[in-house]
Parts: C-alpha cells; sequence; structure tokens
C-alpha cells in the first residue's frame, strides 16, 4: 500500500535526470529571492485592487448575473483544480488519473495563482511532515506571538499570509521527486505564468460574448469579466483556500487525534470546497475523501466520486471504518497506527 504524504528526508539530494530539470524551479535552494517576494506581494495585492475597481464601477452600474456567474465558476473550476489538482492528487497521491485529466487539473489549479505545482506541493508535503512542529512552514503556532488576542492574531497572520514571505522554501527535489520525474507536471509546472495569463483571459473572452448576446460592447463586458472571473475571484480563491492553513489550525473540532492542531471547521468545509474538515485530513492525509461523515459537506470529494463513476479517476482511497474508529479522540485507543487505507468499496 503506497502512501506519498511525508517523504522521508533524503541525505543526497537526487540530481536533476535530464537537462531540461536544471531550472531554477527544480534546483534545490535556500531562502526566497527577492523577485519572488516582490511577485508574492504582486500575486496578493493585485486581486485586492480588482476588487475595490469592482465595486466602484459596481457603485454606478451594479453588477449583473454575467459578472457573478463568472466568479462563481472560476472560483469553482480553479478551487477544484487546487483542492482535487494540487492537494489531494498531486500532493497526496489520494486517487489515480490518466494524463488528459491530470493536466486539467495541473491547468486549473495553476490559474488559481497560489504558485506552481511543484512549489505548492513541496510547502505543502513539508507542512505534513512537520505539522505545528519546528519547520512547518505556516503554523499559527510555532512562534512567539505573545499571549492572548494579540498573540493568536500575530499566529492567524503568519499561517494565513506572512509565511508566503517568511518561509525560506523548501528543497523540491527533497520533498517532491517523483513529481519532478514526471514530465507532463513538469512541463505544466514550468509553464505556470501562461496558466496564470489564460485564468484572465477565459473570463474576459466570455464577459465579451456575454455582453454582445445581450447587446451590449463586448469591450465593456471584456473588462468586467476581467475584473470579476480574474481578479476578484483569485482574491476570493486565495483567502479561502489559506483559511484552510490559518483558521484550521486554530479554530474548530478535532475529533481524531493527529498529534498536531488540525480542526475541522464546517464554514471553511463548506466554503474551501471540502477542504476545512482539516483534522480528518490530517489524521487520513491520503484519503481522497474529507468529509468523512454524511453531514460534512465535500464538494471536492462529490466531484472525485463522480469522476469514479464517469472512469475518469480510478484507485480512489479512503480510511476503512475501522481506521476511522481506531483514531478517534473518544475511543482512547493507541493503536492508532499509521493511515492505512482501503479502496472505498461503496
Ligand atoms: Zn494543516
Ligand atoms: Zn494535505
Amino acid at each position: 500500500m503506497s502512501t506519498l504524504t511525508t517523504p522521508p528526508p533524503q541525505s543526497t539530494p537526487a540530481k536533476p535526470t535530464s537537462p531540461s530539470e536544471s531550472c531554477d524551479e527544480i534546483d534545490g535552494y535556500v531562502g526566497l529571492p527577492l523577485g519572488s517576494r516582490i511577485a508574492n506581494l504582486v500575486a496578493i495585492l493585485t486581486p485586492v485592487v480588482g476588487l475595490i475597481v469592482g465595486i466602484v464601477y459596481f457603485w454606478g452600474n451594479g453588477v449583473s448575473w454575467i459578472q457573478l456567474a463568472l466568479m462563481t465558476v472560476m472560483y469553482v473550476i480553479t478551487g477544484f483544480g487546487i483542492t482535487i489538482g494540487y492537494h489531494r492528487l498531486f500532493t497526496h497521491k489520494s486517487f489515480s488519473a490518466g494524463p488528459v485529466v491530470t493536466m486539467a487539473l495541473g491547468i486549473l489549479g495553476s490559474m488559481a495563482t497560489e504558485g506552481s505545482i511543484l512549489r505548492w506541493c513541496a510547502a505543502h508535503r513539508s507542512h505534513h511532515q512537520h505539522s505545528d512542529q519546528e519547520g512547518d512552514p505556516h503554523s499559527p503556532h510555532l512562534h512567539d506571538h505573545g499571549t492572548g488576542l494579540r498573540g493568536i492574531w500575530a499566529g492567524f497572520w503568519h499561517a494565513h499570509i506572512g509565511w508566503i514571505f517568511d518561509a525560506p522554501g523548501e528543497p523540491l527535489d527533497r520533498y517532491v521527486p517523483d513529481l519532478i520525474r514526471d514530465r507532463r507536471i513538469r512541463a505544466i509546472s514550468r509553464l505556470f505564468p501562461l496558466w496564470v495569463a489564460i485564468g484572465f483571459v477565459i473570463p474576459a473572452i466570455l464577459g465579451g460574448l456575454a455582453n454582445i448576446l445581450i447587446g451590449e460592447a463586448f469591450w465593456t463586458g471584456a473588462f468586467l469579466g476581467f475584473i470579476w472571473g480574474g481578479l476578484v475571484r483569485i482574491m476570493v480563491v486565495h483567502h479561502i483556500t489559506w483559511s484552510v492553513n490559518s483558521v484550521c489550525h486554530i479554530w474548530g473540532s478535532q475529533p481524531y487525534r493527529s498529534a498536531d492542531e488540525s480542526r475541522n471547521n464546517i464554514f471553511v468545509g463548506i466554503f474551501a470546497l471540502g477542504e476545512g474538515w482539516h483534522n480528518n485530513h490530517h489524521a487520513f492525509p491520503t484519503s481522497a475523501r474529507h468529509g468523512l461523515e454524511w453531514w460534512q459537506f465535500d464538494s471536492s470529494w462529490i466531484t472525485i466520486r463522480t469522476m469514479e463513476r464517469l472512469g475518469l479517476v480510478y484507485n480512489v482511497r479512503v480510511p476503512t471504518a475501522e481506521r476511522k474508529a481506531a483514531k478517534l479522540r473518544s475511543k482512547g485507543s493507541s493503536a492508532a497506527g499509521g493511515d492505512d487505507l482501503a479502496r472505498d468499496a461503496a
């Protein structure tokens, strides 16, 4: 039974297997370069500017169903790119998919503008390996942030956004050697800026075409599509998915033993497309299903299950009832063991 959640450290980093891998992204590196810090700042602040422009325009003109639909649809499909693609497929291998589905999920995840596949997955594997211990890139509990509300806020801020500028960055050849070996994933990761750009072009074109259908100017619709389906959507995706790192390591329930501060939070669970059942996820990292109870709404899991029934994905992994029972805090059992998973027989 293969699990690839927290690859063990390698004393000797693997060498690139082809000349094409010797790009900056794949070389092991330490420290976040100034250029990357600036790029991150632009990626975080520009969507906020987009929201302000959208609100200013809204004030005089209102917002139509076209812009709301573009934002919602783009949010859901690029959000699934992160939750189903980057997280459950590439990082945790919780199911398998053919090349077309794999590449589509990689491209959609890239359009969410949270970094390339390789960098995102390396940071997340490091999070699971260290999980609220020294080395965790975005734990709200590590640094001495002081006490009381001020300390909680400082920890929250670090886990939500601050770590993006503080983190030295994980050596990719240590954390994602399997992904580096896959030439398709390598190519998609390297073309990250292109997918980000396409994430703006698609809603702009659709917004323009929709405007023509209702007898209005193409360019007005294209501009609003760019703002709402591009910038505002990216801001929403950013802050909802980052809430998994911040909110879900501070506030919520802990039904399972997971040796960290991960929590199940119903609000993040719903809005972050199922990712807010984060205590479940830390207890069973390679499970494709995070909302393990029937009432824990997990739209990413529903989508994975639907894709499985359509024959688009396979080897979908979920924990057995016995494993779940063994890891429940209320049972007090110490035989929780690892993350053994079984094929969902249902
Ligand atoms: Zn976590
Ligand atoms: Zn994870």
